[in-house]
Parts: C-alpha cells; sequence; structure tokens
C-alpha cells in the first residue's frame, strides 16, 4: 500500500488557495453549487462509461448526491456515487490547476492587483477549491470503480497537502468540510450552512436542474397521529428520519418557454457557465420535423476572460434526452460564433457517438445550421432594434464575427450587414456598411477607409486631407483584422472598398474635372523635377507623380493600385520580425 505523504501544492494552487482563504468575496456559498456540479460531472461520467462497460457501474446505479450536515462536528459532507478518481487522479486533479481557465484567471487577478477579485472569483467558477471559502479543513475520500483501494486527501489550503491509501467501500466521492468558525454560528440564514433549510434552499437557487437526486436526511420529532390524522396529545415524540429529494431535476430546457422566468435561464447560465453576469441574450428553441432537437443558447454579455486566447474552449455541451454527451461540441456551430454558449439536446444524437462520427453526423450538421440562422437573426434584429445592445455585443465579440468574414468565405454574406465601423462622420460611434451607403453622394463610386493604429493617427495622414475637405465620409479602421475583412469583402453592394493609402483616390467624378487638368499641367510643367526625385529614389518607390490628393502636407507614400496596403505591409513586416 502506498503510505501517507505530505505534499506541496503547485505554486499557482497555492496561489489560489490563498485567495479563496482571505478573500473578501460575499457571495461564498456558491461553494456548494461547485461541489454538487462536480458530483453530478462524475455522476455523468460513469454513466456514459457504463453504456460500453456495465460493470463499472459495480452493481449501484441508483446514482445520487447526498448532503450530511453535522452540528457536532462542524462538518457538512457532500457524497456522490459518480466515477471516483484512483491515487493518480486525485494527484492530477487536486493538486495543481489544470484548466487553462483557472490560469488565465491568476494571470488577470496579477494584472489587476488585487482590487476586483470578487468579481474575478464570481466570473470563474474556480470550482473545488471554492470549499476553502467557508472550509478550515477539506478532506476528501474517493474511490473509482474497479479499484480495490480508496483515496484519502487532506488539506487545510495551507499551501499543503496529505494523501494516502484508505478502503473505501462505496464507488464515488465524499467532500468532508470542516466549517471556519465564522460559518458554524452565522448570524446570517443564508450563510447557516449546517441547517437543513439553508441547505435545501441553496440547492433550490443553484443546483435545481441537476439531473441527478440531491437528497438530505430532515429529522422530524413529532407527536404520532391517530387514524383520523389528529396529533395523540398524551405519546411520547416519536422521532422520524426523512429523506428528502430537494431539487426538481427537470433541466430548464426540457420545460414549455412561457413558464420559465427570465431569472430562470440566467441562473442556469450562470451556473453552467460560470459567469457572474447575466448573458445578453437567451435563444431557446424546440423543433420538430426532419430533426428534432431543442436548444438553450446565450450571448454573453462579456468575453470569458481567455476568449482570446489559444486555450479557449469554444463550443456547445451536447444532450440526448436529458443525458449529458459531452462539454465542447465544436462540430455544431461555424468557428466565428464561438463566443456563444449553450446547450443542444436531441435524441437523434447516440449516446456513444465519437467526435469522428459527429463531424459526419447529418442531424448535427441540419441543427448546426438551423441554429446558425437563428443566431444570426437575433443579432440582426438587435442590430435594428437595439442598436446600444448590439454594440456592447460588438465592443466584446466583434472580432469572431470580421475573422468569420476574411476566413470563411461561406459566411461573408450572411455577415456583412453585422459588421461595424467608426468612421470620419462618428469617430467613437459605429456604423454599418449599409448606414455608410445610405450617405455616400450619387457621385462617390467607392467606400473609402483609412487604416491606424487610433484616430489620431488616422486623420494625421495626408491622404485624409482632400477628402475631409470634400467632405466625403471614410471608415476607421484600428483593428488589424479590420482590412483583412475588408479586403475579404472586396465590395459591398457594388461599391469597392477603397484604401485612402492605396492607388490613385477615384476622385475624379466628385472633385472639379479642372483640378485633374490643373495636375496634369503642374505635372508637364515640372517633368525635369519630376524626372530627378525618381532617378534620386529609384529601386525605394515604383513611381512618382503629382498628387490632387494633399492639401497642406508636401508628400505622401501611397500603395500602387494592386499593391499591398501600407497597413498590411507593417503587419507583414512585423512578422518577419
Ligand atoms: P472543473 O469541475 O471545472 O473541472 P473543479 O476545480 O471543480 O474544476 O474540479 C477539478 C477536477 O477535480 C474535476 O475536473 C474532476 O476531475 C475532479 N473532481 C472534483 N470533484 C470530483 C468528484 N466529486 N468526483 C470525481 N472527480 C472530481
Ligand atoms: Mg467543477
Amino acid at each position: 500500500p502506498i503510505m501517507k505523504e505530505t505534499r506541496e501544492f503547485q505554486a499557482e494552487t497555492k496561489q489560489l488557495l490563498d485567495l479563496m482563504v482571505h478573500s473578501i468575496y460575499t457571495n461564498r456559498e456558491i461553494f456548494l453549487r461547485e461541489l454538487i456540479s462536480n458530483a453530478s460531472d462524475a455522476i455523468d461520467k460513469i454513466r456514459f462509461a457504463s453504456l460500453t462497460n456495465q460493470d463499472l457501474l459495480e452493481g449501484d446505479s441508483d446514482f445520487e448526491i447526498l448532503l450530511v450536515p453535522n452540528e457536532a462536528t462542524h462538518t457538512l459532507t457532500i457524497s456522490d456515487n459518480g466515477m471516483g478518481m484512483t491515487y493518480e487522479e486525485v494527484v492530477e486533479n487536486i493538486g495543481t490547476i489544470a484548466k487553462s481557465g483557472t490560469k488565465a484567471f491568476l494571470e488577470k487577478l496579477k494584472e489587476a492587483g488585487t482590487a476586483n477579485d470578487t468579481e474575478l472569483i464570481g466570473q470563474f467558477g474556480v470550482g473545488f477549491y471554492s470549499a476553502f471559502m467557508v472550509a478550515d479543513k477539506v478532506t476528501l475520500l474517493t474511490r473509482a470503480p474497479g479499484q480495490e483501494k480508496g483515496v484519502k486527501w487532506e488539506s487545510t489550503g495551507d499551501g499543503t497537502y496529505s494523501i494516502e491509501e484508505i478502503d473505501k467501500e462505496k464507488r464515488g466521492t465524499s467532500i468532508i468540510l470542516t466549517l471556519n468558525e465564522e460559518y458554524r454560528q452565522s448570524e446570517k440564514s443564508d450563510e447557516k450552512f449546517l441547517d437543513r433549510y439553508t441547505l435545501q434552499s441553496l440547492v433550490k437557487k443553484y443546483s435545481d436542474y441537476i439531473r441527478y437526486p440531491v437528497k438530505m436526511n430532515f429529522i422530524k420529532e413529532e407527536k404520532p397521529r391517530d387514524a383520523e390524522g389528529k396529533v395523540i396529545e398524551d405519546a411520547p415524540v416519536e422521532t422520524t428520519i426523512e429523506l428528502r429529494t430537494l431539487n426538481s431535476q427537470t433541466p430548464l430546457w426540457t420545460r414549455a418557454k412561457k413558464d420559465i422566468q427570465p431569472e430562470e435561464y440566467n441562473q442556469l447560465y450562470q451556473s453552467l457557465f460560470y459567469d457572474w453576469q447575466d448573458p445578453l441574450e437567451v435563444l431557446h428553441s424546440k423543433v420538430e420535423g426532419a430533426v428534432e432537437y431543442t436548444g438553450l443558447l446565450f450571448i454573453p454579455a462579456k468575453a470569458p476572460m481567455d476568449f482570446y486566447m489559444k486555450e479557449f474552449e469554444a463550443g456547445v455541451r451536447l444532450y440526448s434526452k436529458n443525458v449529458f454527451i459531452m462539454e465542447h461540441c465544436k462540430e455544431l456551430l461555424p468557428d466565428y460564433l464561438r463566443f456563444v454558449r449553450g446547450l443542444v439536446d436531441s435524441p437523434d444524437f447516440s449516446l456513444n457517438i465519437s467526435r469522428e462520427l459527429l463531424q459526419h453526423s447529418k442531424q448535427l450538421k441540419l441543427i448546426g445550421k438551423n441554429l446558425e440562422k437563428s443566431i444570426l437573426k437575433t443579432l440582426e434584429t438587435m442590430l435594428s432594434k437595439d442598436r446600444s445592445k448590439y454594440e456592447t455585443f460588438w465592443k466584446e465579440f466583434g472580432q469572431a464575427l470580421k475573422a468569420g468574414v476574411y476566413s470563411d468565405f461561406t459566411s461573408r454574406e450572411k455577415l456583412q450587414d453585422l459588421l461595424l465601423f467608426p468612421s470620419s462622420n462618428q469617430p467613437d460611434g459605429a456604423t454599418t456598411l449599409a448606414e455608410y451607403v445610405s450617405r455616400m453622394p450619387e457621385s462617390q463610386k467607392v467606400i473609402y477607409y483609412a487604416t491606424g493604429k487610433d484616430q489620431s493617427a488616422v486623420e494625421r495622414l495626408p491622404q485624409m486631407e482632400l477628402l475631409r475637405e470634400k467632405n466625403i465620409e471614410v471608415l476607421y479602421l484600428f483593428d488589424r483584422v479590420d482590412e483583412f475583412a475588408l479586403d475579404a469583402l472586396r465590395e459591398y453592394k457594388e461599391k469597392k472598398f477603397q484604401s485612402v493609402s492605396r492607388g490613385d483616390l477615384n476622385l475624379d467624378d466628385i472633385q472639379a474635372p479642372e483640378a485633374k487638368q490643373q495636375a496634369e499641367e503642374v505635372e508637364k510643367d515640372n517633368e525635369s523635377l519630376i524626372k530627378a526625385i525618381k532617378e534620386q529614389l529609384s529601386g525605394k518607390v515604383a513611381d512618382v507623380k503629382v498628387s490632387s490628393r494633399l492639401k497642406s502636407s508636401a508628400v505622401c507614400l501611397v500603395s500602387g493600385d494592386n499593391g499591398i496596403s501600407l497597413s498590411m505591409e507593417q503587419i507583414l513586416s512585423e512578422m518577419n520580425n
């Protein structure tokens, strides 16, 4: 047998623990949600695995989560008969932080100092470690199916933990929290974590949708009743123990839409996706026909901290008739919608479908197409009905849509009307392409844009002078993907996009014809000067021309009509460095 040993937490874990112990986070009750959700995940795992290997169940398939408060020992125990952990798994899952999200959290925290811990914790759902917000000591007992020995893990959150082999008859995991002083006799009713009614209401609040029964013993001390149900006054008090199920277990999405309150959607969203904010938008759809499914999708109000990092895992959850199949199904929605959270439940998904098979699933494709359509529809409606809400969305996730325009050519058309850009008309605001076009004078043939790192950089461009003078609106592209997106679109409503720093500005129709003539005359008069400049700069520039696009600047660099743009050139040269 493996002897008891004491190990150090990984540095990052220590940091997180320290934060949990000393945090001023007020919403500490969420530890219960975290532990119940872990228990439910563990049951999901064994239930799924047992589909192909019945033996794992060891004859115990009455899945349940049990809460046992004990006033005498100041402990609260949360037990499950899910997929327990082996010794190595405990070390791996509990002793280290593997989740990229948590790593991102810690990085953010370093950046932000400690001022807004509270928001950050809520935003992340730091899972297991949240137990240390309310407990002095956390003990974990677990046994994986088929293992002879179980494992005991224990820590007081001080930077080390002990781990040893033990005998454990029941498969699954028990987490024993020895509550810290503050919560042994809290005054606040919602912080009495040993009080059965407090626990009951917390389960209702946070874990009602959990698909497995969360049970607790209620002790009743009553005088018995007679056959007619009347209390027998002179009989002694009888103590009965009643095991009650605390959660309703009906997954929210299976209920009729009209019976669901907005708060219920919000709560489900928050607990499933670790967000402390309500979602910006909820899409709940039930479809029967060629395919049958229920989709419950959310557009978050804020991009998760790791959204623009490589580690970010996109994809919705899949269920089949309420049974969980997988966590991040990336195959369902196109990549540009990777900000969408949610789940899809369909009897057409087979339970033991693999990721490989999933890619070829016709049903999945059909469902994905439908959902994509309704998400786009929702965004279009938001844009036309609630502009400021859409701008909030755009600020958070606009990049994903822009990336969709240049990387996913099948979606270009669908996305072009959802794009927003600042422009010389509204430098801090945003315009759609349609709005820009509607303001174009009839003589204007192209859509002008200027790239730069910010407004003042763009407005200092010598090329802007003439356009400003002529009162022609110019789109401002501050984001490096913007130009890729416009390049990919090439045109909007048959108006080509034209960079102010590329080629001829095509202003002939807008400016007076004399100007062009004038330029030609200047060119003729100065033929020898231009020739001299060309010779001086030969090999460095392709051509030297007299320009009608300058007002007060003496010269400007432009790209040729067919050459790559200046900003693209900058990006490329940065990449080479
Ligand atoms: P997450 O649930 O997001 O993975 P947690 O910090 O809540 O992160 O849990 C970390 C890991 O510990 C889980 O991924 C799981 O592998 C393991 N774990 C936690 N609780 C249990 C449990 N009750 N049964 C089995 N494994 C568990
Ligand atoms: Mg968890």
